[in-house]
């Protein structure tokens, strides 16, 4: 049995790893080669792939291309915005198809990531992911979230093959996207716990050595993060870490649970919104530390404040309901330093601040379980109908 948080401290060594598990299942690492290192960009030509590459950047991530990059294959996204929907992966597929490609090599992480993701599945050609941006934790996904007739959804896409994080070309990113991959590790206060009271309700699989790996490598961006602001080395590196590990934990899940909860679900109704009312995307990670902060308050109020119905579905969750308490209290008891840390950052902590609506903010509560089967305490709170009991005033608290 291998203990997985001893991978804290050298995620490159999960690559290519299979894991049997204490909990009785096997997980598996298909990434063969991660690179976590300043300068990591230079060695992305050495993945182990052979053959030709096809380089997809868009006009601020080709300024980190390497001499190298410039003589093979590269396609340069130029239409504004860039987001990956319809029309960049259809002008990606034609653009990989009159071209004589083995694999395809994303440079950038968000946008450029997703859609490279989904392009490398639909070829079935390996790619090699590098991370130009600590904003989020998608860079090991095997999935894509993608906008198809103006909505937002995840769809199954290919792991990548190598993942280079570059501490350099991170350092240097804007002091948002810091201060929001700093907030989207804040989310798996929430995610772990909507993870288990899933698993409790539906008897979902649960690991705890993933969930313990996700939680110590958010200890370990949390013991630097004061130093984000100023952009010091090991503030940024604890942080790119901690977004691979995060990345990694998911994998090695198969599934976006361990990183994934309520937090991320009415980010992505917020995001559905603005995508429909045609106003410009928000960072991903300002979305979910908002959507931290909410479920806080949430799960708070639920602890304190309903009486389970005597139904054989919620007979777990009143059997482990002291269990449960105290893990709301802890989270609630959390919320004044994960608000603190997200502002020192220089994120936002309100919802003014990152100019979400009432309106959009009330679309978030009452879309967020739309389509996602996963139980979360959101999803708790509908079927039990509370939804006029606790989120009305958890919403004027962080307007
Ligand atoms: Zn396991
Ligand atoms: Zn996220």
């Amino acid at each position: 049995m291998q203990h997985l948080p001893d991978y804290v401290h050298e995620p490159q060594a999960l690559a290519g790893q299979t894991i049997h598990c204490s909990c009785g299942l096997t997980h598996t690492i298909h990434t063969q080669k991660i690179v976590l290192a300043p300068g990591a960009i230079h060695q992305s030509l050495e993945s182990g792939l052979s053959g030709t590459p096809l380089i997809i950047a868009d006009t601020h991530t080709w300024a980190y291309a390497p001499a190298s990059f410039h003589s093979l294959p590269h396609y340069i996204l130029s239409h504004d915005p860039i987001l990956a929907d319809e029309y960049t992966l259809g002008d990606l597929l034609i653009e990989a198809s009159v071209q004589s490609v083995d694999y395809l090599i994303a440079l950038g992480s968000g946008t450029i990531g997703d859609s490279v993701r989904f392009l490398a599945s639909t070829l079935h050609k390996p790619f090699v992911n590098i991370c130009t941006a600590p904003s989020m934790d998608g860079a090991a996904s095997q999935h894509s979230p993608l906008i198809h007739h103006q909505f937002k959804t995840t769809y199954p896409a290919a792991a990548p093959y190598a993942i280079y994080f570059d501490l350099d070309i991170m350092a240097a990113a804007p002091a948002p996207m810091l201060a929001a991959g700093l907030a989207d590790i804040e989310g798996k206060h929430v995610a772990t716990l909507d993870w288990y009271i899933g698993h409790l309700v539906t008897g979902e699989a649960y690991c705890e050595p993933i969930r313990d790996l996700t939680m110590a490598s958010v200890a370990l961006c949390e013991q630097y993060c004061d130093g984000l602001a100023a952009r010091e080395p090991q503030a940024v590196r604890a942080l790119a870490t901690s977004l691979l590990l995060t990345s990694l934990a998911m994998q090695l899940n198969v599934t976006s649970r361990p990183a994934s909860g309520m937090e991320h679900l009415i980010s992505h109704a917020w995001e559905n919104y603005a995508i429909r009312q045609g106003l410009s995307p928000h960072l991903h990670g300002d979305k979910v530390g908002l959507g931290t902060l909410i479920a806080c308050d949430v799960y708070h109020a639920f602890f304190h404040t309903v009486k389970m119905p005597q139904q054989e579905r919620y007979a777990p969750l009143v059997r482990h309901w002291n269990e449960l308490t105290e893990k709301a209290d802890a989270l609630y008891a959390l919320k004044p330093l994960i608000r603190e840390r997200i502002a020192k950052a220089g994120g936002p902590v309100t919802l003014s601040a990152l100019g979400i609506s009432r309106q959009a903010a009330v679309y978030g509560f009452q879309h967020m379980t739309d389509g996602r089967p996963r139980v979360t305490i959101a999803h708790l709170i509908k079927e039990l109908q509370l939804e006029e009991a606790i989120y009305p005033s958890v919403l004027e608290s962080i307007l």
